[in-house]
């Protein structure tokens, strides 16, 4: 066997910077809230829950422990970044604001809030219900449509002699959010289109899908309510049938390798190095074990 972990796998730099952000804010103030967990990852939320950080909605009306943050408590604000209004919201209430936002993700607050002030319609392609399309959302001023398919995209109702302004989620599938432009185009609609997929995410989908290409097993990890480790699976899928999504150790019991597979692994933007290294160690046990057995069999 062999294994093959990509080299985009893991923590990007606007997630890194954000878990960081908060480490630090954990080591000099107290009390600390995020607004929504920081990351998808259970074991890094759990580490900073044992610091003394508290998750809050994003609504800012209650919070875990059933408690609204007091007046003066850090308040970090994720690398999905947030809505105009919970932005002003928050600095009326009185925190201490520290922005994780990522910057290609304020890059797209700003490509909107300019974009509908001019009066352009805006169209968002990503998931209408992941935070950081909804913080997106709530940059613009004006008319706005969400859309994740074609289907969508077919019935998007503006004006068509008005341009509009689309703009991507970052972590989107490059091919569908080409699918989807092309789709608007043929409507008549003149399209400015910025294509706001972040580069990292770009590295991390084409990696994933030249190893799952040339691979026999490929293995997804990350948090199952990670939307782009799901994104990752989906292309990783459509290139290897054994394609397995795995959030945890446990999840390697099933999965039976074959002697001479070409194990490949890729990872989303929240999964730490820790578990992709204990995901390959535990793969290049199996090999062992494989191996073993093979000699044990001919002997
Ligand atoms: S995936 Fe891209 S946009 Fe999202 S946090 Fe990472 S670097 Fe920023």
């Amino acid at each position: 066997m062999t294994v093959t972990i990509a080299k985009s796998a893991g923590f990007c730099f606007g997630v890194k910077r954000a878990v960081n952000l908060v480490y630090e804010e954990a080591e000099k103030s107290s009390p600390v809230y995020t607004m929504g967990p920081i990351i998808h990852n259970d074991n890094v939320v759990q580490d900073l829950e044992a610091k003394g950080v508290r998750i809050i909605d994003d609504d800012l009306i209650c919070t875990a422990d059933g408690r609204r943050p007091p007046a003066g408590a850090t308040v970090v604000i994720r690398s999905h970044g947030i809505s105009k209004a919970q932005y002003e919201c928050l600095q009326a209430s009185g925190y201490r604001l520290t922005d994780a936002t990522c910057p290609f993700v304020q890059k797209i607050h700003t490509i909107v809030s300019i974009m509908s002030q001019k009066g352009y319609p805006v169209v968002i392609i990503g998931d209408p219900n992941h935070p950081e399309v909804i913080g997106i959302r709530g940059w613009v001023k004006g008319k706005c449509r969400v859309i994740s398919n074609s289907e969508e995209a077919r019935q998007l109702s503006f004006d068509r002699t008005e341009a509009v302004c689309v703009v991507s989620q970052t972590t989107y599938n490059y091919d569908k959010f080409q699918e989807l432009v092309e789709i608007i185009e043929t409507l008549g609609y003149h399209v400015m289109v910025t294509n706001t997929i972040c580069s990292a995410t770009r590295e991390r989908q084409t990696e994933a899908m030249e190893l799952a290409s040339a691979s026999d097993v490929m293995l997804v990890i990350g948090g199952v309510h990670s939307s782009n480790t799901q994104k990752l699976y989906n292309i990783c899928q459509s290139r290897c049938g054994r394609t397995y999504f795995v959030s945890s150790l446990q999840d390697l019991e099933t999965i039976r390798f074959e002697e001479g597979d070409r194990i490949g692994i890729t990872a989303g933007a929240s999964t730490p190095n820790t578990l992709i290294q204990e995901v390959s160690q535990h793969v290049r046990r199996a090999e062992l074990r494989t191996d073993a057995q093979r000699k044990f069999q001919n002997y």
